[in-house]
């Protein structure tokens, strides 16, 4: 099972991804998550991500290319995957394609842009594990606290006001157009991300479990 979430970044595909990669037993593949753990590490790679995540632009095609070449040709995913945040340009979509690699679904998340805006605000991710959350629609148990492993939430350099701007101006020219892309290949489903969390996943889940069948 392959699958892909599309959406403007804080549309909550990250979530959605986490929660189907559990139900699914399949991973989970975020570029951003590899990119922010390069970063973290001081690596070639994170050197060179760093300029273009704090200016809301997107990383070159053809470093993220390589690192997706590299993730998918790990064992675990050989039954499935899912696809966070990768393509985020038409490029990066061929290069799946030239890959033999062939989604079974892509799935659109919609979030309006002030919508973006005011979830990015309130959004918190583990310093540790990475997992995210929000203060209002997903609060942790303890205050700042991360539920999983118990290390101290941090807000994202890059979810900054003036950042986020940056971010959904770069979606909408760059990355929107890949619903285009993948609609004419007859892949694309819409959910409305303004659902409940419970609701989205449910979605989801039984459009995966129809293409199942
Ligand atoms: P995300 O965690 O998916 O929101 O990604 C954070 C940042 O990493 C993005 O704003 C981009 O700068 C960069 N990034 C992540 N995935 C990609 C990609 N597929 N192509 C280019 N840049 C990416």
């Amino acid at each position: 099972m392959k699958l892909m979430f599309l959406g403007a970044p804080g549309a909550g595909k990250g979530t959605q991804a986490e929660r189907i990669s559990e139900k699914y037993s399949i991973p989970s593949i975020s570029t951003g998550a590899i990119l922010r753990e390069a970063m973290a590490n001081g690596s070639d790679l994170g050197i060179k991500a760093k300029e273009f995540i704090a200016a809301g632009a997107l990383v070159p095609d053809d470093v993220v290319i390589g690192i997706i070449k590299e993730r998918l040709a790990q064992a675990d995913c050989n039954n499935g995957f899912i696809l966070d945040g990768f393509p985020r340009t038409v490029p990066q979509a061929q290069a799946l394609d030239e890959m033999g690699i062939d989604m079974d679904l892509v799935v659109s998340i919609e979030v309006n842009d002030e919508d973006i805006v005011e979830r990015m605000g309130g959004r918190r991710l583990c310093s540790k594990c990475g997992t995210s959350y929000h203060i209002v629609h997903i609060p942790t148990k303890v205050d700042g606290v991360c539920d999983k492993c118990g290390a101290e939430l941090m807000i994202r350099a890059d979810d900054k006001p003036e950042v986020v701007k940056d971010r959904l101006v770069t979606y909408h020219k760059q990355t929107a157009p890949l619903k285009d892309y993948y609609n004419a290949k007859g892949k694309l489903t819409h959910v409305n991300g303004n659902d409940s969390i419970d609701a989205i996943t449910e979605k989801i889940s039984s459009a995966v479990d129809g293409i199942r069948g």
